[in-house]
């Protein structure tokens, strides 16, 4: 059999050198990259280690206190209902460090379906209208009339997106304050926001606040059993989707997180 000859392709010395200049540039991002990702997993190590923890500190120590004999039944009765909450905080945490998981992890595949924007989004503001935690505050929706379009998504996975920015804007507001879910549609995309008039962000924070875990000193209340994890779900959700997630807010005036989803006939259904 005749043997193939292979020639090497001309290339001089500066294109190789050129070569080599990009392919070490594109070694360097990565490695950045690598380390960031490092650094954030180490932080989010410790945080997490942290708000285990307390929980576990103050479970420990209320069976032991039970454990006396000496504890009479009122009393009883309060340490169960701090060791019910402190429960609640756990379970809260692992459940949303199993979601975050999930949603990192590409071979996760959502559950797609194609659904009209306007029922699915309506069908969420009118669940919350009747929800007796919105009692106090004054829910608004805006919805074009005629919005007619379709999106590609995970009902459950959107509806969680949907909970986390709801219950912030609940959070994050007093009484009275005002909680509007605004829809619009335009170039393939359908926005939706959630603007409310609560405590607002501080310019500082805000470039940090979808860090996994990352508390504003004003959220982190003793007691309060969220898991600080509610945005980096909602940011990762999203962008499975193919959409972005933004924040706008003022202090003392409120906030506003703007989701942007591809409508239909800009992304095929079935590819996440
Ligand atoms: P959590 O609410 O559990 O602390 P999140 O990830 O949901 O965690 O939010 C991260 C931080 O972003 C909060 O601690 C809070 O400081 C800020 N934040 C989120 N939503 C709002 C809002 N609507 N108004 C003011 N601050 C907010």
């Amino acid at each position: 059999m005749e043997k193939k000859k292979y020639s090497r392709p001309e290339i001089s010395r500066e294109e190789l050198q050129e070569q080599l200049f990009d392919a070490n540039l594109q070694l360097q991002a990565a490695n950045d990259r690598l380390l960031q990702e490092e650094r954030i997993r180490t932080e989010l190590f410790a945080n997490l280690s942290h708000d285990l923890r307390s929980p576990l500190t103050a479970l420990a120590s209320s069976i032991g206190y039970l454990q006396t004999g000496t504890v009479s039944p009122e009393e009883t009765q309060s340490v169960l209902h701090i060791m019910e909450k402190r429960t609640k905080y756990l379970q809260t945490l692992v459940a949303d460090m199993f979601l975050l998981a999930k949603m990192e992890n590409s071979d996760t595949r959502l559950q797609l379906e194609q659904i009209d924007a306007a029922a699915f989004l309506e069908e969420y503001f009118y669940s919350c209208e009747a929800d007796v935690l919105y009692e106090d505050r004054q829910l608004r929706l805006e919805i074009p009339e005629d919005l007619s379009v379709e999106v590609c998504i995970d009902p459950q996975m959107m509806v969680r997106v949907l909970d986390n920015l709801f219950t912030n804007a609940r959070k994050y507001s007093a009484s009275g304050a005002s909680i509007c879910l605004c829809v619009s549609c335009g170039a393939g995309e359908l926005r939706f926001s959630v603007r409310d008039t609560g405590i607002g962000i501080a310019p500082e924070e805000l470039p940090h606040i979808f860090e996994r875990s990352f508390r504003s000193t004003k959220a982190r209340t003793p007691g309060d059993d969220s898991s600080g994890l509610g945005l980096s779900i909602a940011q990762k959700i999203v962008e499975r989707h193919g959409g972005t997630i933004h924040c706008e807010s003022t202090p003392g005036e409120g906030t506003c997180f703007t989701v942007t989803l591809p409508t239909v006939t800009h992304f095929a259904c079935g590819e996440r």
